[in-house]
């Protein structure tokens, strides 16, 4: 969810009910449609709760695999822009910028927490809740997914340092 006014500032996450397993992803159609119709009512547009794409990584890397490049593209690459942002478990950051207009063309971009910005205290039982009612594991039943899993670790060794001082960019470049 992002500021009507900065559509590259996020101030909230919505997690979708989803089968996950460690590098796949596919989102209930019925829960998409309702997210969708629940935004439009609260009168949000589509540009401030579905053009970025944020999701973890298990392990250091944050460099999309090959499944996320090809997710992204099915998934988001209708829209006139999207963002694929994706933060490991050990905190390095990846997000990159698309659009069609003019491209396509694709962005680098650096990102930050904004503590300047108003904001709630945390609501960890809530995001717990939010998880474990969202987030379905599923067990990777195609050979195909381990291979990916594989080269995604592999490829990545040289991934940046995230900077550890919120008050900072960390640089996903
Ligand atoms: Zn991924």
């Amino acid at each position: 969810m992002t500021e009507a006014e900065d559509l590259l500032f996020v101030n909230d996450f919505v997690l979708i009910e989803q089968h996950c397993t460690e590098v796949t992803v596919a989102f209930e159609d019925l829960a998409v449609a309702d997210f969708f119709d629940d935004q439009i009512d609260r009168g949000y547009r589509p540009e401030q709760f579905a053009r970025i794409w944020i999701h973890t990584h298990p392990g250091d890397s944050p460099q999309p695999s090959h499944v996320d490049v090809e997710t992204f593209e099915r998934v988001f690459g209708h829209c006139d822009w999207a963002v694929m942002f994706i933060i490991a478990q050990g905190g390095k950051a990846y997000a990159e910028l698309s659009w069609r207009h003019g491209g396509p063309a694709a962005l680098r971009m650096n990102v930050k927490v904004d503590y300047s910005q108003p904001f709630a205290s945390s609501g960890q039982h809530t995001w717990n809740a939010e998880y474990r009612s969202c987030v379905h594991k599923q067990h990777a039943l195609n050979p195909y997914d381990f291979d990916e899993w594989e080269g995604w670790f592999s490829e990545n060794e040289n991934a940046p340092e995230l900077n550890r001082d919120p008050t900072r960019d960390f640089s996903t470049s």
